[in-house]
Order: structure tokens, then sequence, then C-alpha cells
């Protein structure tokens, strides 16, 4: 069980740190708390006393959201729930209601905050290789010498490994920043021990652009997670992808490339499998929303896959 003596809800960034400040090294940040309560429970952490926690999700900045043709701009403490209702973030994000959609259920959704999936780096969070497909970089803060000083990391070097990241003790991570991609197809696929409330085993961000004909890839982003310590780009089957035919043998041949990427200890030839159905099926999803002609692909791939 978790017990805290204070549970402070600051409204600007100068409360939070002020508060970070008079608590240090007896206070922990928090935003929708779906991590730190099960994290605290019998089996894991067990029963921990933290004396102050301190709930970010109430400054308005960590809760903006811009969206232009280009960039997507999201506070930290933007809750999963909003890639399911709000139209700009999801056509400018398209893989990410699908995400949504099989993130926890609709309480959780409604709590869990895009800040606190990075910030736990887990290697099984969803929301971390679909932000990676889109290059994302996380604006960090912190108060020094008396004003708030800023800078900006990206994701991918921000998480370290399961559960690290380059976060200082002083900092909080005030928004995320990334390619909008409006006008591609978005899939995500995602499996776990069982079919709803699931953690991720392996999961995989689509993201594909096809030519006016929607028979030759224009672009294609490709993200995994679940397999290995932290997520990974696909930088090598999206070169082999991209110019090239949407076609049932050209799908085949990138799920076929030998890249190695299964590192978790556990189920790792059911993990493999996974894998390459994961990356035809993904590409077929994310195709067909993005415009392919029916004819690209036989129907035998579409009913083996879809
Ligand atoms: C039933 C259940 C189902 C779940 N299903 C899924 C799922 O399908 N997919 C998935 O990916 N995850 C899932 N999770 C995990 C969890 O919901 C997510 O990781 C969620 O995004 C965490 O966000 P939070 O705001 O609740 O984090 P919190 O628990 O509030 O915080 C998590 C960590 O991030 C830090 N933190 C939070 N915000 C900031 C900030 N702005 N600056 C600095 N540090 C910060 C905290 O200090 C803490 O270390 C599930 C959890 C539960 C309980």
């Amino acid at each position: 069980m978790l017990i805290c003596d204070e549970y402070l809800t600051p409204v600007s960034l100068d409360e939070a740190f002020a508060a970070m400040h008079q608590h240090r090294g007896r206070s922990r940040i928090v935003a929708g708390c779906t991590d730190t309560l099960p994290w605290a429970r019998e089996g894991r952490a067990g029963d921990v006393e933290i004396p102050v926690l301190i709930d970010v999700s109430k400054i308005p900045e960590l809760n903006d959201i811009k969206v232009d043709e280009r960039r997507v701009r999201m506070g930290a403490a933007t809750p999963i729930q909003r890639f399911l209702d709000n139209a700009a973030l999801a056509r400018a994000m398209p893989e990410m209601p699908r995400c949504a959609v099989w993130f926890a259920d609709d309480q959780i959704r409604a709590q869990a905050t895009i800040g606190g999936n990075i910030v736990n780096a887990s290697p099984a969070a969803d929301v971390t290789p679909c932000l990676v497909a889109h290059e994302a970089n996380v604006e960090l803060a912190a108060m020094r010498d008396g004003r708030i000083v800023r800078r900006s990391v990206a994701l991918r070097d921000f998480i370290l490994g399961p559960g690290k990241t380059v976060l200082a003790d002083d900092e909080l991570v005030v928004a995320v920043e990334c390619d909008a991609l409006p006008g591609y197809g978005g899939s995500f696929e995602k499996v776990g021990h069982r079919r709803s409330l699931v953690i991720s085993i392996v999961c995989l961000a689509t993201l594909v652009k096809l030519d006016a004909q929607g028979r030759n890839f224009d672009e294609v982003r490709l993200a995994i997670a679940g397999i290995r310590p932290v997520p990974r780009r696909l930088h090598e089957i999206e070169d082999f992808l991209r110019g090239g035919p949407l076609s049932s043998a050209r799908l085949e041949e990138a799920a076929d490339m030998q890249l190695d990427l299964v590192q978790s200890r556990t189920r790792q030839e059911y993990r493999r499998d996974v894998v390459r159905g994961f990356l035809v099926r993904g590409l077929i999803n994310a195709a067909k929303r993005a415009g392919a002609d029916p004819d690209a692909l036989t129907p035998e791939m579409e009913a083996a896959y879809g």
C-alpha cells in the first residue's frame, strides 16, 4: 500500500518546483498514478511511505495540446484518452487511436498520461514506440538559480533502459514534441497474455504514406517494443520498403529481414513469430488506411494477416 501524508496539486510550474524544493528527498512526482499505485503493492515494492506526493496533472502547461500540419506539441499530462477524443491529434498521429483503444480500460485511459508512460520507461509501454516513430523530443524543465531552465532531449536518448531515464532529480517532463503525420495510414499491433487490460509482450507502431495510385510506398515508419529493453525504430525495413511497390511479395521480404530484434529472455521463439506476423499485418492495415489500391495485395495475404 502507498501511504502519504500530503498530496499537493500545484497549478503552475513555479508552484511545482517550489514544492519539489521544499520536500526534496521526501516527495515523488505523480500524474495519473496508474504506475505508481500498482508499484506500491504486495509482491512489488510492498508498503511504501512517501511523505509528499506532488501531482503535476493540474498544471495548465502540462495539459496544452497544439497541432499543425508539421508538428504536434502535447503537455506531459495529456491523458491517453485524448487520442480518442481529439480529432486533430488523431489526424496527426493516425496510429494513436488504435494504441489508445487497446490501452487498459476507460478509467485508466482517462488518468494515465504520456509523461508517466515515458518516465516509467517500461519496455512494454505502448505510447513510447509510437512517439519514437514520430521522432519525438522530450522537453524537460527545472528551477535553477531562481529561474526555469528548459532542455530538449530526443526520446530515443531520454530512455536509457527499463525504468531508467536521463531525467534529473529536480526536473519535470513538461511536454513532448513530435512530427505530425497527417495523410499517413497508421496501425498499432499489440499482443499480451490475455485479450483485455493487457501489458504488451510485443507491440508495433506502423505509419505508411503511399503514392497517389496507392501502389508504392512513399514513406514508412516502424517502431517496435516489448521485446528488448528500449523501443527500436526499424530503419532497415523502412529503407527497404521506401520507394518500392506495395505488394504481397515485398511485405513478406520485409518481414523476413534478419534483424535479430528479440532481446527478451523469455518466449523468444514466440516473440520472433509474432514480430514477423505483426510486420506484415501492421503494413497491410496501415497501407489500407493510407488508401492502398485494393488490387495491390493478394486476397490470400489479406486473409492470412488481415
Ligand atoms: C490496469 C492497468 C492497465 C494498464 N495498461 C497499460 C497499457 O495497456 N499500456 C501501457 O503502456 N501502460 C499501461 N499501464 C501502465 C500505466 O497506465 C502507464 O504507464 C501510464 O501512462 C502511466 O502514466 P501516469 O500518469 O499514470 O503515471 P504515474 O504513475 O503518475 O507516474 C509514473 C512515473 O512517471 C513519473 N512522472 C509522471 N509524470 C511526470 C512528469 N510530468 N515529469 C516527471 N516525472 C513524471 C512519476 O514520478 C513516476 O515515476 C496500465 C496500468 C494499469 C494500472
